[in-house]
């Protein structure tokens, strides 16, 4: 999942059809083996290079299988064999895309929004508690894309420039219908720290750009969201 993911994301920005057949080498196109294809081995054991052309493979295919491969297993912990665990399952495979379209090329395609719009409402339909989900889910979305989209109107008024993507507020509207509004407010929260420590680690290592891709430090933000939202909210709650 993860490898395929990576080139699901390559596929929407470049705007190639996603179903294309086996998978190649970029460089030479050679089709590759059961071997090849074994998630972070084959690429170890291959150094990072293909075996057929020797060019150099990216280390995000790797990456992404490990990382993808622990928020699996991580959700799987938490939620058992349920049909929530099926939908984070979705969610987070999206987050991978957007993360890995973001870094890329600084864009969060629409395509992904829909398709966890699209996924949340069938989950809805499907629990049996569809009133409340709905309810829950509605004022999740809202309550932090509306007032980030009410703050970025106004600083763009001011300022007189774009000052916030619209991209990541479109994110934090789909995201946000996975969780209660607290969870929400504490994900931004952390994804503003890990949006600046982003920041500045890209700009340790000298990059032109001065953007920081927000995408990423958002879908940390909801895996940590996910992993102990309810916990810290409990736990500060608790203090009172
Ligand atoms: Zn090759």
């Amino acid at each position: 999942m993860g490898s395929f993911l990576n080139c699901v994301a390559m596929r929407v920005l470049s705007g190639e059809p996603i179903a294309r057949g086996r998978s190649h080498c970029m460089s030479c196109g050679h089709k590759l083996g059961v071997l090849d294809l074994i998630p972070l081995f084959s690429w170890l054991f291959l150094r990072g290079k293909c075996r057929y052309c020797g060019s150099k493979i990216s280390a995000r295919y790797p990456l992404s299988e490990l990382v993808l491969g622990i928020v699996y297993v991580v959700i799987l912990a938490k939620y058992d064999l349920t049909l929530k665990t099926l939908e984070l399952v979705v969610l987070y495979s999206i987050l991978l895309c957007v993360t890995l379209c973001d870094l890329d090329k600084h864009i969060i395609p629409d395509r992904f929004i829909v398709v966890g719009i699209i996924n949340r409402i069938i989950f809805i339909l499907l629990s049996g508690n569809i009133l409340e989900e709905l309810k829950l889910s509605v004022i999740g979305a809202f309550s932090v894309s509306l007032p980030l989209l009410i703050l970025s109107l106004i600083l763009d008024k001011i300022l007189k420039k774009d000052t916030m993507g619209g991209g990541d507020i479109k994110l934090f509207f789909m995201a946000g219908m996975y969780f209660a509004w607290p969870v929400n407010l504490l994900v931004l929260f952390m994804s503003a720290i890990i949006g600046i420590l982003f920041g500045i680690l890209a700009k340790s290592k000298k990059n032109e750009e001065n953007q920081i891709p927000f995408g990423p430090a958002i879908s940390v933000g909801y895996f940590l969201g996910m992993l102990v939202g309810s916990e810290l909210i409990n736990l500060y709650l608790g203090l009172f």
